[in-house]
């Protein structure tokens, strides 16, 4: 297992010093703003490669005001969550998915790469360090952070020769009963999340922070989230942080699960490759990869083609879509009855297998 060629840190050197004064939380916070009493870090500089890495007492970082990170964005990071699953087992969701896509943006940003399964292993015993803070819950998890950052000190815009790869952790409670009356998305063309050539389809800040001003005004119109349209004939891409689904009878008059395909503007979400590749198997109805955009869902609304519209992510994990303002107008996305939703039954196999009652090869035992 492993790619000897790539060099890297190695989990087996991993230097653990415990904090001691640890807490712990078993509340459900606002997501995000309280953290374990560990975290991992490790750092690297061109001469000397990979440091070991050290799992240590959760604090502050100390950074230079120069580093390249802060000034032109040189980062990148993954979110990935913990399970306490009913038989008391902490588990992962395919979590080398997650490494390999952290290694795919590292190239982007030309910070150093390493092998995933060695970071992986590291973040396997940092959520063993912490593990009281995992509830037996079905709605809590703990949300895994991991973050690569540029820490060269000069103001020059160059592919740095120092970075500090750190992973920190987060009680993340539901997020369902937010969203029970379906997301309502805010679609306006005058902001592009993310174009050909760009880095919308790598996990990099800026992709986030540039966002921030179109969430605002789809807060600003009454909605939760925004939709990402994209080119001139409005294609759909995604919703705020979630790849997005239509269930409808398409133009042929055939049902299909339809999503927009990876072709460099999508983020390649774990949650979407698992939803196609459990329906895939289900084998009952069409399931595509294919573009997607305003005038056919328009259309599709109007002729009643549309059985549903959901987005997919690690921090909702599924989430129905209930209206679209587009161009001035309100579009109802039917959501149909609970039981027979198709984004229910995704959700109920998926969480299954996340809290291990399906046993399943895409979990990961901590
Ligand atoms: N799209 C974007 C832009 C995202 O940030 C995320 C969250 N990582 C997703 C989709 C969903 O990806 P995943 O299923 O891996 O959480």
């Amino acid at each position: 297992k492993g790619d000897c060629s790539v060099p890297s840190f190695k989990a087996a050197e991993l230097n653990i010093k415990l904090s001691m004064d640890p807490v712990n939380h078993h509340d459900v916070f606002t997501f995000g703003t309280v953290f374990t009493n560990h975290m991992l870090t490790i750092e690297w500089d061109a001469s000397e490669g990979w440091q070991r890495p050290m799992i240590r007492p959760f604090e502050n970082l100390p950074l230079h005001p120069a580093c390249s990170s802060l000034h032109y964005g040189v980062q990148l990071f993954e979110g990935l969550k913990a399970y306490r699953g009913d038989d008391n087992r902490l588990r992962l969701f395919r979590p080398m998915l997650n490494m390999e896509r952290m290694v795919r943006s590292a190239k982007r940003a030309c910070l150093p790469i390493f092998e995933p399964s060695e970071l992986l292993e590291c973040i396997r015993k940092l959520v063993e360090v912490d593990q009281d803070w995992i509830p037996r819950s079905d709605t809590a998890s703990l949300y895994i952070r991991p973050t690569l950052i540029s820490t060269e000190p000069i103001l020059s815009v160059r592919k740095p020769g120092r970075a500090l790869l750190f992973v920190i952790m987060s009680l993340a409670g539901s997020f369902y009963q937010a969203t029970a009356k379906g997301l309502s998305l805010w679609a306006d063309a005058k902001y592009t999340r993310a174009w050909q050539g760009g880095t919308g389809d790598c996990k990099m800040g800026g992709n986030y922070g540039g966002g921030l001003v179109a969430q605002s005004e789809a807060e600003d119109n009454g909605c939760q989230q925004v939709l990402w349209l994209y080119g001139e004939d409005h294609q759909i891409t995604e919703a705020g942080t979630l790849n997005i689904f239509v269930h409808w009878i398409n133009e042929d008059g055939e049902e299909e699960l339809a999503t927009p395909p990876l072709n460099g503007i999508i983020l390649a979400g774990v949650n979407r490759q698992s939803i196609l590749e459990l329906t895939r198997q289900w084998g009952e109805f069409k399931v595509t990869e294919r573009y997607l955009n305003m005038a056919q869902l328009c259309g599709a609304l109007k002729q009643g083609r549309v059985k549903q519209v959901f987005g997919s992510g690690t921090a909702c994990m599924i989430c129905s879509v209930g209206e679209i303002i587009y161009m001035g107008e309100h579009l109802h996305i039917p959501c149909q009855d609970k039981r027979t939703q198709l984004s229910a039954r995704i959700l109920k196999q998926l969480t299954d297998i996340q809290y291990g009652r399906t046993p399943s090869d895409w979990t990961f035992l901590v």
